[in-house]
């Protein structure tokens, strides 16, 4: 655990003690800190720190530009360009979305008898905690290509879980 006192080097000076000994000091004017962030190695991002904010700011501090403005709103169809690495589409519908993988790396060559791609499940999932600053989203595998299926899709709920 780390203690310490955060504070801005103003200068050198010298100072006498009780007996009259001369000590060289550094003065140094220590302000508040704000603990702008915190990280958990739950989290995503795998440790645990704080980020410490010290004196002023020179831009106002703003929120991940991709995270939902407000931690529990329903999610936007514009998260889903945050993961578009894979062959995707996205569907809108009233309370949900329809996810697309056309090339679904999990089950791509494979033959099941059902929906296989907990991984892929399981990713959508970490990602959209990540996105939305926790909450969870759940979501359905409706269809495999491993199955028959020409894309494996899923249903994502709009309203958090939890
Ligand atoms: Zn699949």
């Amino acid at each position: 655990m780390f203690k310490g006192i955060f504070g801005r080097k103003v200068g050198m000076t010298q100072v006498y003690d009780a007996e009259g000994n001369i000590a060289t000091v550094t003065v140094v004017a220590a302000e508040p800190c704000v603990v702008v962030q915190t990280k958990r190695a739950d989290g995503p991002d795998g440790y645990e720190a704080i980020v410490v904010g010290f004196g002023e700011a020179k831009k106002p501090i703003k929120p991940h530009e991709g995270r939902f403005k407000k931690l529990g709103l329903p999610m936007e169809a514009g998260v889903f360009n945050q993961f578009s690495d894979q062959v995707s589409r996205v569907e809108e519908k009233d309370d949900h979305f329809l996810y697309y993988i056309d090339r679904c790396p999990v089950c791509w060559g494979r033959k099941t008898d059902k929906p296989v791609c907990y991984a892929a499940t399981g990713l959508l999932q970490e990602s959209l905690r990540w996105l939305s600053g926790g909450k969870e989203f759940r979501i359905d595998e409706t269809s495999c290509i491993g199955v028959g299926d020409t894309s494996c899709t899923f249903k994502i709920y709009k309203e958090p879980i939890g």
